[in-house]
Order: C-alpha cells, then structure tokens, then sequence
C-alpha cells in the first residue's frame, strides 16, 4: 500500500509502499477512499505535537472508507460496511499500535490507533463508526473532525440558546464549521473576524452575518458594540491562540457570556488581561475538548442533517488533492494561503 510518510519534521512528506500488516485483536483493514488534512498534521508536521523518536511515521486523523477485513474480536463492523475514521474514541476494541514495514528499505513506520494519509490503513475498533450507505463519503470524512467539532463546540461544549450572539475569531478549517453549528440555533448575529479579507469573505457564504478584519478595524470593542446594541456577545470562541486577541475577545464577551478558547497558544506565552474588572460579569472562559464529540451520535446524526438539507457540508470542501499532491496541500495550509475550510485527498 501507498502511503505518505513523515521521516523529519519541517519536510515534504515522502510517498512510500508498505506491507499490509497482519490484523490483531481488535483492527480492521480500511480502503481509504478521502482523508482530510487538519490543522494537528501541520503542527505535527512541525514537531509541536510529537517526539522526533516517533518518527517516521504516518499521519492523518480524519477520513472515509470501506471495510476490508477485520481481525479477531471485532463486532462493530463487516467487511463491505462504509465507515467514519473518527480521532475521537467511541465504542468498541482499542487495539495495539498497527506496525508497518516499508517495502524498500524494511524500516518500521510508526503509526497510532488512526492514520489516514494512505491508499489502506489498519484502524482501531474504537476509531471508527459505521455509517448508511446513502452517504458520500466525500462529505462522511469531514465527520471524523472538522465537522464534529465545530458543531460540537456549539452543541456539546457551549450548549447554546436560540437567538443568540456568536463571534468566531479566525475563519480557517475549524472556524467555518462553527458558523455552520451556530446557525443550526437560529441566532441573531454571528460575527466573524480575521486578519484576510477573502477568508472573512468566504465566511459569508457558510453563514456569518457581520465580519471584522482586525488589521483593518482595530477596535473589535466598538464594531461588536454597534453591532449587539451594546450588550456584547453571548458566545464567544476563539481559533487563533493569539493572546492580544483573546485579551480584546474578552471586551466583546456580553454579561453572562462563554468564551471557549480552541486554537492553541504558543508554547510559553502568557495570557494578560487588561482591565480585569471586566470579567466580572458572570463570564464563563473555558478550553475546547474538541468538541466533546460522541462519533457513534453525532455521526450518523449529522450526516442526515446534510441529507435533509439542514447542513451544506459540500461548502466546507474547497480544494481536493491526489495522495501524491499531498505536500501540495501542506504548503497552502503552512502559508495561510489557503481559503476555506477543508483540502480533501482523494484516493
Ligand atoms: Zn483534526
């Protein structure tokens, strides 16, 4: 099998064939039909999520395919069956790591209980959901980690009202999928803000109603005011991890607001709040958990929103690669270049 191999950190990905591993307790052999590339493989890609002695490896936490094989003790699925590769855990086997040897040189490549950046992978029991066949599987891989947790920050993390307030900051992969969860809660205004003008134009085409550029417009405080009538926010959330940002996010959060904050900070840098008295308004600040995604719920459940019409998933796929193009992908993700919410590898 064909896969995309990371061998040093701040390096092109290598294409290399692999012996198909033996399945054990608990795997299940997947023909990868599309994978998404997320923002975790880039900061992967860079050494910020992983040990130089994992590598090489391969990579890749969102995905769609068809069931091959399956290995001992495994129930949830069947070969023929189409299926979700989801980094979030759900029900069945965790099996051990699957291991890799390439064909050329006879090296192990590490892999964890996912990896998608391949023609087939060895998944986990647990990584995986079995969805109806009525689905493409195009829109079905965005539902292993764009699409679930953008709309489960709404649903599951910030628990939102209808007719509400909501500011996203940042408009990249996460950011438009949470437009998308806003407006499943009908809600009076939701905002965007970026620092590019073809990002926050994009966002109008998956729902938001206002948007901020914040080189352009420094004062976030007074545009948000003009905008809620001067009650501020009710939802705030924050995709950039940059710390003067959050700092003025909290100037738009309204009295009793939520500020839940999904990109990660720079490692070492401090978070300073300039009048602190304002977060004494009954402001609820809290960190992402991804959505709390339950893949075996939200799923199958969100992919019939998409069926009725209620969700246009197809908006969040924006450009689509060969495997071999991979590194093609990459580099638009690493320069900011890229505008929309996902790059989908086609096999
Ligand atoms: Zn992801």
């Amino acid at each position: 099998l064909k896969a995309a191999v990371l061998k040093n950190f701040n390096t092109d990905l290598d294409l290399e064939e692999l012996d198909i591993p033996d399945l054990k307790k608990g795997q299940i052999l997947v023909d990868i039909k599309y994978s998404g590339i997320c923002g975790a493989q880039v900061n992967q890609k860079k050494g910020i999520k992983i040990d130089k002695k994992f590598l090489p490896c391969l990579m890749g936490h969102e995905g769609a395919g068809i069931v091959l094989e399956v290995g001992q003790g495994v129930t949830k699925v069947n070969s023929g069956d189409h299926v979700v590769l989801h980094w979030r855990k759900s029900s069945g086997l965790e099996s051990d790591f699957p291991k890799y040897y390439s064909k050329t040189s006879k090296k192990l490549i590490g892999a964890g209980l996912i990896t998608t950046f391949s023609e087939k992978s060895v998944i986990s029991e647990n990584r995986l959901t079995k969805i109806d066949k009525k689905h493409s599987l195009d829109i079905a891989a965005l539902l292993g980690c764009a699409v679930t947790t953008g709309i489960g920050i709404v649903e599951n993390e910030l628990r939102a009202h209808s007719n509400s307030s909501f500011l996203i900051a940042g408009v990249g992969g996460v950011g438009l999928s949470i437009i998308m969860g806003a407006n499943l809660k009908s809600p009076s205004n939701v905002i965007a803000l970026d620092l590019n003008d073809e990002k926050l134009a994009f966002s109008k085409t998956v729902g938001s109603t206002h948007q901020i550029n914040i080189l352009k417009d420094k004062k976030i405080i007074d545009i948000v005011n003009r905008i809620t009538d001067n009650k501020g926010v009710d939802y705030v959330v924050d995709t950039t991890g940059n710390e003067e940002i959050i700092d003025q996010l909290l100037d738009a959060t309204a009295t009793g607001g939520s500020l839940v904050l999904v990109g990660q900070p720079e490692k070492d840098k401090n978070l300073s709040i300039t009048n602190f008295l304002k977060l004494f308004k009954g402001i609820t600040i809290f960190d992402s958990q991804g959505g709390l995604t339950n893949p075996e719920k939200d799923i199958p459940h969100l992919l019939e929103l998409h069926e009725n019409g209620v969700l246009n998933l197809d908006l969040l796929i924006n450009k689509r690669i060969s495997l071999e193009n991979i590194n093609e992908g990459f580099n638009l993700l690493e320069n900011h270049k890229f505008i929309g919410s996902r790059i989908i590898i086609e096999n």
